[in-house]
């Protein structure tokens, strides 16, 4: 099997962020020594976005010259580890404002790239992966939209293949929601390994891009009960190591509760639990690729544990590959 390790790099987007120490650097630093020992190598999908921010306003506030530093050293450590930076953009970082040490982010109606003009949007692909080809010192040709805010494809596609993108791992077959700021639906996704596609990710045909879908799997409510019960009896193990707080998802917490949703295979909290279960599932189901999702900012004590088990286990027996060194090997 073909394990992509994936994380998306970014802070929290509602009421608190979070700080740049607690979900970036501390959570991932724990990672990436794992990744050392094993000798593993993961995919980072960096919100640049965020740097980019960073780096405009960071001459009017002390603070976020700061933090623009750390996050830029950060990058070029992980980066020199061998491990893989990719494209992650939550557009709404463009205009987000820094008041009373804060940021004050505004993501209604600017979540997503198709929330704003074509032409705006293009803008904003181009001017964010330039920045992040500029921290790798190489294109970078594979993307993930922020939230899994991808469709409509065709409206971001001619600026991202402008930019170089030629792939995307945004896709995982069988979920939809759409409710808050989130709008996706992947039920008509094709459930392959990989697959290309033109302007509309979820149809399988001839075309410039190739989906890498993130690994997807069905839940039973039973799953997110025991979720919720664990974190509240073991919060030292089942707390997020992230010190923000997510945007409100409407109705999720009572539809994942009471049937079967589809969703990532995930290493953050306890979705780590199933890592081991789906790896051997997949591959009695003969499948060739095993697309994970982690977001640094919501490792667990627990998931950190059950991922140090899982790539224990698997990094001999499987290849963990990353999206820059599959082109190095074709
Ligand atoms: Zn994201």
């Amino acid at each position: 099997m073909n394990i992509y390790l994936t994380f998306d790099y970014e802070l929290f987007f509602g009421s608190n962020t979070g700080t740049v120490q607690k979900c970036l650097i501390e959570p991932t630093n724990q990672f990436l020594e794992m990744a050392d020992k094993y000798g593993v190598k993961a995919v980072f999908f960096v919100d640049i976005g965020y740097l980019s921010r960073l780096q405009e306003l960071q001459n009017d506030h002390p603070a976020l010259k700061k933090d623009y530093n750390l996050v830029a050293e950060h990058l070029n450590e992980i980066k020199s580890k061998g491990h893989d930076l990719q494209l992650h953009i939550h557009p709404h970082w463009e205009d987000a404002k820094f008041e009373n040490g804060k940021w004050q982010l505004k993501v209604e109606g600017r979540y997503k790239l198709s929330d704003f003009p074509k032409d705006k949007a293009a803008e904003i692909i181009e001017k964010y992966a330039n920045l992040l080809n500029s921290v790798r010192g190489s294109i970078a040709d594979t993307f993930r939209a922020g939230g899994w805010c991808i469709q409509p494809f065709d409206h971001i596609r001619e600026a991202l293949f402008q930019a170089g993108v030629r792939k995307d791992s945004s896709v995982f077959p069988g979920a939809h929601f759409e409710a808050g700021e989130y709008s996706f639906d992947f039920r008509k996704a094709p459930d392959k390994d990989e697959y290309r596609f033109n302007s509309d990710v979820c149809v399988e045909e001839p075309g410039d891009f190739k989906e890498f879908p993130i690994s997807s799997k069905r839940y039973s409510p039973w799953f997110y009960w025991r979720l919720y019960i664990l974190g509240r009896l073991n919060p030292t193990d089942h707390k997020m190591l992230g010190d923000g707080n997510f945007i409100p998802q409407p109705g999720r917490k009572k539809s994942v509760l009471s049937g079967f949703t589809w969703n990532h295979l995930s290493c953050d909290g306890y979705y780590a639990s199933v890592l081991d279960s789906t790896l051997v599932h997949m591959e009695r189901s003969g499948r060739k690729n095993m697309v994970i999702i982690g977001h640094p900012k919501s490792f667990t004590r627990y998931s950190l544990k059950k991922m140090d088990e899982f790539l224990r286990l698997n990094h001999e027996k499987h290849q963990f590959v990353t999206f820059s060194e599959q082109n190095e090997n074709h």
